[in-house]
């Protein structure tokens, strides 16, 4: 179940003493614009690069409950892949006040060690976060973006595969969808149906792609779960949030609903030390 906490929202499915995650929505920031206020964590958009940075502060804080700063941070430029960088402390920064080695894009983060908080950004795409836990009781976190081209590319599976072979136990992984386009909001057209087909069968792009009201809709909870489910990760073990970006444009940054003049939000995930 999502919860609110204070400026955030968290997954009742990710609590535990030692992590910390949550999901930013456009509550609790300093950004002024109306395309961004007040909460955005992208930077380039209409806000100074301070705000950005200001932004990250008070979303790293609300995260992990005071402990860390927006420096503990790590983000990437995000590139509809599935690509998943394993992170330790020592890449904090990269992708805020340092470019990613390489200058590389990546969808996602993965660690098991304690002070770096995995974030990935979204405006109607889809954040998952992940928990598990290591035989010896040690946490293992991830987070990935999972537009519908990192979704049908496996992304969340990826993650999974990652959080395992660093040792976590497949049954202790948890797993929490945020907000994203629901389906009644994500009408696509006959080509974005031949792409899902073409990645990942007719069979998976009919059970996820309908007819709704005369129109084709995707549903990228669906795919996801289905996705999560095929790594070993059942329905029990995930909490998908209900909440539709482009329905709440008062709570959510929304791509489809602004027409790409729109802020970011931030999930991210933590150990603690
Ligand atoms: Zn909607």
């Amino acid at each position: 179940m999502f919860y609110q906490s204070g400026i955030l929202l968290r997954s009742s499915a990710l609590r535990s003493p030692r992590t910390a995650h949550g999901f930013s929505t456009r509550l609790g920031g300093v950004s002024r614009d109306p395309a961004t206020r007040e909460m955005n964590l992208a930077f380039g958009r209409e806000d100074p690069d301070s705000v950005v940075y200001e932004n990250i502060g008070i979303f790293a804080r609300a995260v992990t409950g005071g402990r860390y700063g927006g420096d503990r941070v790590v983000c990437a430029p995000q590139i509809h892949s599935d690509k998943i960088r394993y992170v330790t402390p020592a890449d904090a920064g990269d992708g805020v006040t340092k470019r990613s080695p390489d200058d590389e894009g990546y969808d996602g983060f993965v660690t098991d060690e304690p002070g770096v908080i995995l974030t990935v950004r979204v405006a109607d795409c889809v954040p998952i976060l992940f928990c598990g836990m290591k035989k010896d009781g040690s946490p293992v976190v991830a987070a990935a973006h999972a537009g519908w081209r990192g979704t049908v590319a496996g992304i969340a599976a990826r993650a999974v595969e990652r959080m395992v072979s660093l040792g976590a136990a497949r049954e202790s992984i948890r797993a929490a969808i945020g907000p994203h386009i629901g389906a009644c909001c994500f009408e696509v057209r006959e080509d974005f149906r031949d792409a899902v087909s073409s990645a990942r069968g007719e069979d998976f792009a009919s059970r996820h792609i309908k007819i709704l009201g005369g129109s084709l809709h995707a549903d990228l909870t669906a795919m996801n779960l289905e996705i999560l489910a095929s790594a070993g990760i059942g329905s029990d073990a995930v909490d998908a949030s209900a909440d539709c970006t482009a329905c709440r444009p008062d709570l959510f940054h929304s791509h489809r609903k602004t027409g790409g003049k729109r802020g970011a939000m931030g999930a991210a995930a933590a150990i603690l030390d």
